[in-house]
């Protein structure tokens, strides 16, 4: 599950990491009051007023603003909240902004004054340890340090039963190049920053930047923050910091149904069951020359109902041009699912794009006949690679 910034910022302060204070605004009249309890709280004579949307690259796209008066931040809110923002990490129709994060200016001695660095923790699953990944080039243009100087980043292992060590935290404020005051700030920061991410039972923090301001203070500006969803169980506090606005509205509705749904932007809708199933299905398509349009695995019980779910949700993608449905029955019947095919077919009414279907397994024959014998417009195959083909020719 991603967090917004404002969420992230707020779940890493109650760890006791520094942050840039803010407050989050839906409407511009609510923007102005925090703007005003900000200043109050802070002394800031200057805010940022930052677009709350779960894509990075805003202040390319113009969703990160300074306001020098209450005037100035009155139009950038206005201006800022319902547009649609472009960044080079969204589709080309942008995300709705939907609230604004008011935000302390923090670089108040002027740009020069300050140092940006780069820092996330991930997992890395090669080495089973958790990774701090660093940088002194933090900013906008981290990707470019990465493509073109990769030098400039370091990486720090942590081995989870041990955790970080003092020794380690030194040698990332050390190797920041800070000294005194912002040395100290630094081992704090990142103490803090990887007790944060094991205790939120997070799969990655990313703040880009870390600012080291004028006055030698280490805080994070920005928080990507991602939990992992097979946790989240034990963290009844986070459940609620989830925004279904952000999310792919087929992905939501399927999640209802315990349908594992994920969108992709091909053109093949896939229905299979058992996710290893699904992966082998989506690769075979692409080497036949097609392009799936999602992933999704109906699970062991491929009945009726999760059928023409899983019909109905793909059948709501334009972008969809043919069906292939790839069912192996273990424990599950094929000609129970050739049956739950059928009726769910006739259930939605006009399904006018091409069906192939590949039921292997228990019952197969039986469930080729059935489905041969339907009437309907369903193409029935024996082979995956004949599926696949076939599928790729229509397309
Ligand atoms: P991102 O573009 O989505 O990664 O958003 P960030 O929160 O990282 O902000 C982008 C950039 O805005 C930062 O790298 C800073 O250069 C600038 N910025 C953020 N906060 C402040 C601030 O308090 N004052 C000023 N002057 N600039 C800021
Ligand atoms: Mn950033």
């Amino acid at each position: 599950m991603n967090l917004h910034e404002y969420q992230g910022k707020d779940l890493l302060a109650s760890f006791g990491v520094r942050i840039q204070r803010g407050l989050v605004a839906s409407n511009t009249e609510q923007a102005i009051q925090q703007a005003k309890k900000l200043q109050l709280e802070t002394n800031t004579n200057f805010w940022v007023v930052k677009a709350q949307i779960h894509a990075g690259g805003r202040g390319k796209g113009g969703g990160v603003k300074l306001a020098k008066s209450i005037d100035e931040l009155k139009l950038i809110s206005n201006e800022m909240l319902g547009m649609y923002l472009k960044t080079p990490q969204t589709s080309k129709e942008g995300k709705l902004v939907n609230q604004i994060l008011i935000a302390e200016d923090v670089y108040y001695s002027g740009a020069e004054q300050c140092s940006e660095f780069y820092m996330s923790v991930l997992l890395n699953r090669s080495t089973n340890k958790n990774m701090i990944m660093y940088s002194t080039e933090g900013g906008v243009d981290i990707e470019t340090v990465a493509a073109k100087t990769p030098h400039l980043i370091f990486y720090e292992e942590v081995n989870p039963n041990i955790g970080l060590t003092e020794f380690q935290a030194r040698k990332i404020a050390f190797n920041l190049n800070l000294k005194q005051k912002a040395f100290k700030e630094m081992i704090h920061f990142v103490k803090s920053l990887y007790d944060a991410y094991i205790n939120s039972d997070a799969s990655l923090f990313e703040i880009n930047p870390v600012l080291k301001t004028s006055d030698s203070k280490i805080l994070a500006v920005d928080a990507k923050v991602t939990l992992d969803n097979n946790a989240l169980f034990r963290h009844k506090e986070y459940q609620v910091l989830r925004d279904k606005r952000e999310e792919d509205p087929l992905e939501v509705e399927a999640a209802e149904y315990g349908l594992n749904f994920i969108k992709l932007d091909g053109n093949v809708g896939c229905i299979v069951n058992g996710a290893g199933l699904a992966m082998a299905t989506m690769d075979i398509i692409k080497m036949a020359g097609g392009s799936p349009a999602n992933f999704l695995d109906v699970g062991g019980t491929a009945d009726a109902k999760r059928v023409e779910k899983a019909f109905r949700i793909i059948l709501k993608d334009p972008e969809v041009k043919a069906i292939l449905i790839n069912i192996f029955g273990g424990i599950v019947r094929c000609d129970r699912v050739a049956q739950g095919i059928i009726d769910a077919y006739k259930q939605i009414d006009n399904i006018n794009i091409p069906l192939i279907v590949r039921l292997e397994g228990t019952n197969a024959n039986e469930a080729k006949k059935l489905i041969d014998q339907s009437g309907l417009k369903v193409d029935s195959v024996k082979l995956l690679q004949e599926a696949a083909d076939k599928v790729a020719s229509i397309i």
